[in-house]
Protein backbone atom coordinates (compact mmCIF):
# COMPACT_ATOMS: atom_id res chain seq x y z
CA UNK A 1 0.00 0.00 0.00
CA UNK A 2 1.37 3.69 -0.94
CA UNK A 3 1.76 6.06 1.90
CA UNK A 4 -1.02 8.30 0.66
CA UNK A 5 -4.52 6.58 1.46
CA UNK A 6 -3.03 6.07 5.22
CA UNK A 7 -2.54 9.42 5.78
CA UNK A 8 -5.43 10.56 4.22
CA UNK A 9 -7.45 8.54 6.43
CA UNK A 10 -5.33 9.78 9.49
CA UNK A 11 -5.91 13.23 8.14
CA UNK A 12 -9.75 12.74 7.50
CA UNK A 13 -9.67 11.75 11.80
CA UNK A 14 -7.42 14.29 12.27
CA UNK A 15 -10.32 16.80 11.08
CA UNK A 16 -12.91 14.67 12.68
CA UNK A 17 -11.52 14.04 16.00
CA UNK A 18 -9.51 17.39 17.29
CA UNK A 19 -11.91 20.00 15.23
CA UNK A 20 -15.03 19.05 14.66
CA UNK A 21 -15.56 17.83 18.51
CA UNK A 22 -13.85 21.36 19.19
CA UNK A 23 -14.79 24.89 18.13
CA UNK A 24 -13.53 24.86 14.40
CA UNK A 25 -16.97 25.20 12.46
CA UNK A 26 -15.56 27.43 9.30
CA UNK A 27 -16.34 24.81 6.43
CA UNK A 28 -13.79 26.78 4.27
CA UNK A 29 -11.18 25.69 7.07
CA UNK A 30 -12.54 22.33 7.76
CA UNK A 31 -12.33 21.46 4.10
CA UNK A 32 -8.14 23.09 3.81
CA UNK A 33 -7.50 21.27 6.69
CA UNK A 34 -9.02 17.73 4.63
CA UNK A 35 -7.15 18.48 1.89
CA UNK A 36 -3.13 19.56 2.85
CA UNK A 37 -1.09 17.01 3.28
CA UNK A 38 0.44 18.14 7.07
CA UNK A 39 2.69 14.85 6.74
CA UNK A 40 4.39 16.72 3.63
CA UNK A 41 5.43 19.40 5.85
CA UNK A 42 6.53 16.98 8.99
CA UNK A 43 10.53 16.10 8.96
CA UNK A 44 10.70 12.19 8.02
CA UNK A 45 11.54 11.19 11.44
CA UNK A 46 7.93 12.40 12.91
CA UNK A 47 5.80 11.66 10.41
CA UNK A 48 4.02 8.79 11.26
CA UNK A 49 2.79 11.87 14.09
CA UNK A 50 1.85 13.81 11.58
CA UNK A 51 -1.98 13.76 12.07
CA UNK A 52 -1.25 14.00 16.31
CA UNK A 53 -2.90 16.40 18.42
CA UNK A 54 0.17 17.91 19.09
CA UNK A 55 3.42 20.38 17.74
CA UNK A 56 6.09 18.81 16.11
CA UNK A 57 9.79 19.89 15.74
CA UNK A 58 10.76 20.86 12.25
CA UNK A 59 14.47 21.62 12.80
CA UNK A 60 16.18 24.98 14.33
CA UNK A 61 13.88 24.30 17.85
CA UNK A 62 11.04 25.38 15.79
CA UNK A 63 7.51 23.44 15.83
CA UNK A 64 5.05 23.12 13.52
CA UNK A 65 1.66 24.05 15.56
CA UNK A 66 -0.80 21.51 16.73
CA UNK A 67 -3.36 21.32 13.98
CA UNK A 68 -6.45 22.54 16.00
CA UNK A 69 -4.26 25.92 16.84
CA UNK A 70 -3.72 26.19 13.13
CA UNK A 71 -7.40 25.32 12.52
CA UNK A 72 -8.33 28.12 15.37
CA UNK A 73 -6.02 30.70 14.40
CA UNK A 74 -6.99 30.43 10.24
CA UNK A 75 -10.82 30.56 11.59
CA UNK A 76 -10.33 33.61 13.59
CA UNK A 77 -8.80 35.70 10.47
CA UNK A 78 -12.77 35.21 8.66
CA UNK A 79 -10.53 34.42 5.23
CA UNK A 80 -12.47 35.34 1.86
CA UNK A 81 -11.37 34.02 -1.25
CA UNK A 82 -11.00 37.58 -2.86
CA UNK A 83 -8.26 37.96 0.64
CA UNK A 84 -4.26 38.75 0.28
CA UNK A 85 -2.44 37.51 3.39
CA UNK A 86 0.73 38.00 5.41
CA UNK A 87 1.92 35.33 7.56
CA UNK A 88 4.87 35.79 9.89
CA UNK A 89 6.56 32.79 10.27
CA UNK A 90 6.83 30.50 7.83
CA UNK A 91 8.48 27.30 9.72
CA UNK A 92 7.44 24.05 8.02
CA UNK A 93 5.01 26.03 5.15
CA UNK A 94 1.89 23.93 6.40
CA UNK A 95 -0.04 27.20 8.00
CA UNK A 96 1.19 28.80 4.77
CA UNK A 97 -0.85 26.56 2.70
CA UNK A 98 -4.09 26.09 4.71
CA UNK A 99 -4.34 29.79 4.05
CA UNK A 100 -3.54 29.21 0.28
CA UNK A 101 -5.90 26.96 0.27
CA UNK A 102 -8.88 29.51 1.19
CA UNK A 103 -7.16 33.21 0.21
CA UNK A 104 -6.45 34.59 -2.95
CA UNK A 105 -2.67 35.25 -2.37
CA UNK A 106 -0.24 34.67 0.76
CA UNK A 107 3.00 36.49 1.69
CA UNK A 108 5.37 34.55 4.01
CA UNK A 109 8.27 35.58 5.84
CA UNK A 110 10.75 33.57 7.42
CA UNK A 111 13.71 34.28 9.12
CA UNK A 112 15.72 31.43 8.76
CA UNK A 113 17.14 30.77 5.79
CA UNK A 114 17.16 26.94 5.33
CA UNK A 115 13.59 26.54 6.90
CA UNK A 116 12.46 29.15 4.03
CA UNK A 117 14.17 27.28 1.46
CA UNK A 118 12.70 23.62 2.58
CA UNK A 119 9.03 25.34 2.75
CA UNK A 120 9.44 26.74 -0.54
CA UNK A 121 10.31 23.27 -1.72
CA UNK A 122 7.34 21.78 -0.31
CA UNK A 123 4.71 24.40 -1.48
CA UNK A 124 5.93 24.07 -5.29
CA UNK A 125 5.91 20.43 -5.24
CA UNK A 126 1.88 20.38 -4.03
CA UNK A 127 1.63 23.04 -6.98
CA UNK A 128 0.80 26.27 -4.32
CA UNK A 129 1.32 28.76 -6.75
CA UNK A 130 0.11 31.59 -4.70
CA UNK A 131 2.10 31.41 -1.48
CA UNK A 132 5.33 33.52 -1.79
CA UNK A 133 7.91 32.59 0.68
CA UNK A 134 9.83 35.68 1.87
CA UNK A 135 13.12 35.86 3.81
CA UNK A 136 13.82 38.60 6.68
CA UNK A 137 12.51 39.98 9.94
CA UNK A 138 8.79 39.34 9.89
CA UNK A 139 8.01 41.68 13.00
CA UNK A 140 8.61 44.31 11.11
CA UNK A 141 5.68 43.03 8.67
CA UNK A 142 6.06 43.35 4.72
CA UNK A 143 5.26 46.45 3.52
CA UNK A 144 5.66 45.76 -0.27
CA UNK A 145 2.68 44.08 -0.53
CA UNK A 146 0.63 45.95 2.12
CA UNK A 147 -2.00 46.32 2.84
CA UNK A 148 -3.37 42.89 4.33
CA UNK A 149 -6.89 41.57 4.79
CA UNK A 150 -5.24 39.48 7.07
CA UNK A 151 -2.00 39.12 9.14
CA UNK A 152 -1.39 36.07 11.20
CA UNK A 153 1.65 35.89 13.56
CA UNK A 154 2.75 31.89 14.30
CA UNK A 155 5.56 32.92 17.01
CA UNK A 156 5.08 34.65 20.28
CA UNK A 157 5.37 38.91 20.39
CA UNK A 158 6.08 40.70 23.74
CA UNK A 159 3.79 43.01 22.57
CA UNK A 160 1.94 43.98 19.44
CA UNK A 161 3.99 45.11 16.97
CA UNK A 162 2.98 48.60 15.43
CA UNK A 163 3.80 48.13 11.74
CA UNK A 164 1.53 45.18 11.77
CA UNK A 165 -1.40 46.79 12.97
CA UNK A 166 -0.20 49.61 10.26
CA UNK A 167 -0.10 47.12 7.25
CA UNK A 168 -3.63 46.15 7.68
CA UNK A 169 -6.65 47.01 5.79
CA UNK A 170 -9.56 48.45 6.81
CA UNK A 171 -11.69 46.19 8.20
CA UNK A 172 -8.49 43.48 8.25
CA UNK A 173 -7.75 40.75 11.46
CA UNK A 174 -4.54 40.31 12.34
CA UNK A 175 -3.97 37.07 14.84
CA UNK A 176 -1.13 36.82 16.86
CA UNK A 177 0.34 35.36 20.71
CA UNK A 178 0.84 38.05 23.03
CA UNK A 179 2.68 37.45 26.45
CA UNK A 180 5.95 36.26 28.22
CA UNK A 181 8.37 33.67 26.61
CA UNK A 182 6.43 30.88 28.64
CA UNK A 183 2.81 31.62 27.55
CA UNK A 184 0.78 34.02 25.37
CA UNK A 185 -3.04 35.02 25.03
CA UNK A 186 -4.05 34.37 21.10
CA UNK A 187 -5.55 37.74 20.80
CA UNK A 188 -7.52 38.91 17.33
CA UNK A 189 -7.19 42.61 16.70
CA UNK A 190 -9.82 44.13 13.88
CA UNK A 191 -8.82 47.41 12.02
CA UNK A 192 -11.92 49.51 11.92
CA UNK A 193 -10.73 53.23 10.81
CA UNK A 194 -7.90 54.48 12.38
CA UNK A 195 -9.35 52.58 15.63
CA UNK A 196 -8.86 48.86 16.37
CA UNK A 197 -10.77 46.31 18.65
CA UNK A 198 -9.50 43.75 20.23
CA UNK A 199 -10.53 40.39 21.66
CA UNK A 200 -8.59 38.15 23.94
CA UNK A 201 -9.11 34.66 22.58
CA UNK A 202 -7.15 31.53 24.60
CA UNK A 203 -4.54 30.66 26.24
CA UNK A 204 -1.24 29.66 24.05
CA UNK A 205 2.13 28.41 24.01
CA UNK A 206 4.35 29.39 20.62
CA UNK A 207 8.17 30.21 20.51
CA UNK A 208 9.28 33.66 20.18
CA UNK A 209 8.85 35.99 17.70
CA UNK A 210 13.12 37.51 17.25
CA UNK A 211 13.41 40.80 15.52
CA UNK A 212 13.04 44.34 15.97
CA UNK A 213 9.67 44.30 17.07
CA UNK A 214 9.65 40.55 18.89
CA UNK A 215 12.02 40.01 21.56
CA UNK A 216 15.57 40.88 20.91
CA UNK A 217 18.01 38.22 18.85
CA UNK A 218 20.41 38.18 21.67
CA UNK A 219 18.41 37.86 24.78
CA UNK A 220 17.13 34.70 23.31
CA UNK A 221 19.30 31.55 23.05
N1 LIG B 1 3.72 28.59 10.87
C1 LIG B 1 4.74 27.57 11.01
C2 LIG B 1 5.23 27.38 12.42
C3 LIG B 1 6.00 28.54 12.88
S1 LIG B 1 7.17 28.31 14.17
C4 LIG B 1 4.28 26.25 10.44
O1 LIG B 1 3.13 26.13 9.96
O2 LIG B 1 5.09 25.32 10.44
C5 LIG B 1 7.65 30.03 14.24
C6 LIG B 1 8.53 30.45 13.11
O3 LIG B 1 8.69 31.86 13.22
C7 LIG B 1 9.92 29.84 13.14
O4 LIG B 1 10.22 29.23 11.92
C8 LIG B 1 10.82 31.05 13.39
O5 LIG B 1 12.09 30.95 12.77
C9 LIG B 1 10.00 32.18 12.80
N2 LIG B 1 10.32 33.53 13.27
C10 LIG B 1 10.57 33.96 14.53
N3 LIG B 1 10.80 35.29 14.54
C11 LIG B 1 10.69 35.71 13.25
C12 LIG B 1 10.80 36.98 12.61
N4 LIG B 1 11.08 38.10 13.28
N5 LIG B 1 10.61 37.04 11.27
C13 LIG B 1 10.32 35.92 10.56
N6 LIG B 1 10.19 34.68 11.10
C14 LIG B 1 10.37 34.59 12.44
Amino acid sequence: MSEEPYFSAERQRMVDEQLLERDIVDPRVLDAMRMVPRHSFVPIEHRHLAYADGPLPIGRGQTISQPYIVALMTQLLELKRDDTVLEIGTGSGYQAAVLAYIAKEVHTVERYADLARLATRVLDGLGLSNVHVHMGDGSRGLVEFAPYAAIVVTAAAPSIPKPLLEQLAEGGRLVIPVGSRGGQILERWRRCGSEYDRDAITPVAFVPLRGQFGWDADDMC
